[in-house]
């Protein structure tokens, strides 16, 4: 028997498409690795599923931004290369170490926590770079302390330096001169950690829009998130299709109930919508706490037997609904919330726009009370 939430909606993760999109994305970066990032579980899309798709599909790297990610991508049997990057003081670098997962260090305290986790193989780090995102990262006045704190490790041999990474913070806006600029501090750090004498190993900064749209920052190795998922960096303005990548997730749900209300009546909380005229509508079993955004309240759109209709009313916790005008459907029905949009249905993106946000977020924020579906 199906789980009853299986029913009700559905995530459906075309793994097909998540091939195909790291494949596009390798051929476009020549002899550059691929890390495919499958942080906050693939976007939403499921990590374990994604990322053995993902190395099916030649993807050298898996990047995860925190260690429970790490270890259990590990946990799950996957042997190859996997990179970290985003931890916090306490946490057990051992396990991480122990487990062959690169980590990364912006500073020499961070060296420190690396080295004392070590037993019997060295860890292997990626030294971070803030090149002018000011999340992580050393910044230049800092580059020589961290270089020399890595440089002493390297020394007692529990420390192998295996990168040297940065990230750019306005790729989705390729003419941006602050690209130019982030990728000229991060040449100037390895050169000065080549100065050194650090063989700086594996030199990374691109991530989807790098990837995509600015050849010269792909280096050794690029980190494309949301392109592996078939989503463009840059939304509407160069959508998905025009970079050759197909999107892979399409949520769908029934209606658990369909009604026919006079002109004149109120919608959902605040009764913030009116039905006008006569209107049937459609009660959809998804709300904010499966992860739809309550910014798309009245205007979002869906797909309902191949026509658009949108959500009226306030989004509610676990339920919305959509204004259906006149059409014949019934409870059970199907409606689709967002897709690829090769047969007319919404996209990520158009949820974005309803929500006033990005893509990334409409993908991400789906709950775990959402099934996934792989086909
Ligand atoms: N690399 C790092 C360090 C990240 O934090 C992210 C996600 O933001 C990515 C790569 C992938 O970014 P995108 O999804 O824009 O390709």
């Amino acid at each position: 028997l199906e789980a009853p939430s299986k029913v009700r909606a559905v995530a459906v993760v075309d793994l097909g498409a998540i091939r195909h999109n790291v494949a596009t994305l390798r051929a476009r970066v020549g002899s550059a690795q691929v890390m495919t990032v499958v942080k906050a579980d693939a976007y939403g899309h499921g990590m374990i599923p994604v990322a053995r798709a993902a190395r099916e599909a030649g993807a050298d790297w898996i990047g995860a931004a925190v260690l429970d990610e790490a270890l259990e991508l590990r946990a799950a049997g996957d042997t190859g290369p996997i990179f970290c990057w985003l931890t916090t003081p306490g946490e057990p670098l051992a396990r991480a170490i122990a487990a062959g997962i690169d980590l990364s260090a912006s500073a020499p305290w961070e060296i420190d926590e690396l080295a004392a986790g070590v037993d019997d193989r060295p860890a292997r780090v990626h030294l971070k770079i803030d090149t002018g995102m000011s999340r992580g990262g050393a910044v230049p006045e800092e580059w020589p302390a961290l270089i020399r704190a890595a440089l002493a490790e390297v020394a007692t041999g529990r420390i192998e330096i295996a990168g040297i990474w940065s990230h750019l913070a306005s790729s989705d806006e390729p003419k941006s001169p602050v690209n130019e600029a982030q990728l000229a501090t991060f040449r100037h750090a390895v050169e000065v950690a080549e100065s050194f004498g650090v063989d700086p190993g594996l030199r990374h900064i691109a991530n989807s829009g790098g990837t995509l749209a600015l050849p010269e920052t792909h280096l050794d190795l690029v980190r494309p998130g949301i392109a592996t998922y078939g989503l463009s960096p840059f939304g509407h303005d160069v959508p998905s299709g025009e970079l050759g990548l197909r999107p892979a997730m399409t949520l769908k749900a029934r209606f658990a109930m369909v009604k026919r209300v006079p002109a004149g009546v109120g919608v959902s909380y605040g009764l913030t919508w009116t039905a006008p005229r006569p209107s049937t509508l459609g009660l959809i079993p998804l709300g904010y706490g499966d992860g739809l955004p309550r910014h798309a309240s009245n205007g979002a759109p869906v797909q309902v037997g191949g026509e658009r209709r949108t959500i009226v009313g306030r989004i509610c916790m676990d339920q919305c609904v959509v204004n259906l005008q006149d059409d014949q459907v019934v409870a059970g029905d199907e409606v689709v919330l967002f897709g690829p949009g090769a047969d007319g249905e919404p996209t990520a993106d158009d949820w974005a726009d309803a929500a006033g946000t990005i893509n990334y977020e409409i993908v991400t924020r789906l709950g775990a009370r959402i099934p996934r579906r792989y086909v």
